[in-house]
């Protein structure tokens, strides 16, 4: 029988880890466990970019993007920019489970939620309207980025996703992806989080993986899926995530930008974990040592110079 694991992106990913762990140790699926950690840390307030009390978009809204994916079937479902619900993890998996459908936004999620019976309610705190006045996006003039190489240069503290990834008792895996997102982002932006292959991808054949950073540059890739599919190549999970990191570098010099803030994590179904990020980004990331929960640093990987 395989020994449960769970793994989550940053510190609050001890959040999640906490939560999670006992899911599968019980012997639920590990779609369960990843759903149940996501939403522990989308119900703390002082999470400040995931779900109750996330970051606001430039019009002071908080807006919430999320995916589910389990690793058996690729059942998976997803949402984005959904006000007003706070547990989008688990309205991601309603969509998965209760529509034919695998991806719902804006307006129609809402009323979907509602439909479904989860609570509307303003997730804003005194704490995120501070942080969205101080920090407001104000008009600057600036000089265009030539074409083709425009790139967000995100604040360090101005985002972050918890993804968190299980393995259960049976050998099967699942995640679950949730955030707000980039702060003051246009209103309408999605980034990487909700798409299923970018923020989020699990298939027990080959493994798990997910990602948190700048989500433009999460999306180009196909970070995920790519991670997944190097585990099915044969590399370890980390030396999936630090292939990804560097198809992520090899691209900025390409497009003749500075790499983003990018982070990858993955888990296999051996329940070997890997992560790795992007110079800068500091990534730190939670998993389990048996009972214990742990926090590590991620290997961050620089841009190759030949
Ligand atoms: N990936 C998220 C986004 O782009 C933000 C983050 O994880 O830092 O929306």
């Amino acid at each position: 029988m395989p020994t449960p694991a769970v793994i989550a992106t940053w510190p609050f990913g001890q959040i999640a880890v906490r939560a999670a762990l006992p899911v599968v140790q019980k012997g639920r699926p590990a779609l369960d466990a990843a759903i149940a950690g996501a939403q522990a840390v989308e119900d703390d307030g002082t999470t400040h970019s995931v779900g109750f009390g996330g970051l606001a978009n430039s019009i002071g809204n908080v807006s919430l993007d999320a995916c589910v994916m389990e690793g058996r079937t690729l059942g998976c479902g997803a949402v984005a920019g959904v006000e007003n619900v706070r547990h989008v993890a688990s309205l991601a998996r309603r969509v998965m489970e209760r529509t034919p459908h695998l991806f719902l936004v804006g307006e129609g999620a809402r009323l979907f939620a509602v439909q479904q019976g989860f609570p509307l309610e303003s997730l804003n705190t005194p704490e995120s309207v501070t942080a969205w006045y101080k920090r407001r996006p104000r008009p600057k003039p600036e000089r265009p980025a030539p074409r083709g190489t425009a790139q967000l240069r995100a604040h360090p503290l101005s985002h972050d996703t918890v993804t968190v990834l299980a393995l259960d008792q049976k050998g099967s895996l699942g995640g679950a992806c949730t955030t707000s997102g980039l702060a003051h982002k246009l209103p309408g932006r999605v980034g990487d989080s909700p798409i299923i292959g970018a923020g989020l991808y699990v298939d027990d054949t080959a493994g798990a993986a997910g990602a948190t950073g700048v989500g433009e540059e999460i999306i180009r890739i196909g970070g995920s899926f790519f991670v997944v599919e190097q585990m099915r190549a044969g590399r370890t999970p980390q030396e999936a995530c630090e292939n990804a990191v560097r198809r992520v570098n090899a691209l900025a010099v390409r497009r003749g930008v500075h790499p983003a803030q990018v982070a990858f994590l993955a888990l296999d179904v051996k329940g070997r974990v890997g992560a790795a990020c992007t110079t800068d980004t500091n990534f730190q990331y939670a998993t389990n040592k048996g009972e214990k929960v742990e926090l590590n640093k991620a290997r961050e990987i620089g841009v190759e110079t030949r």
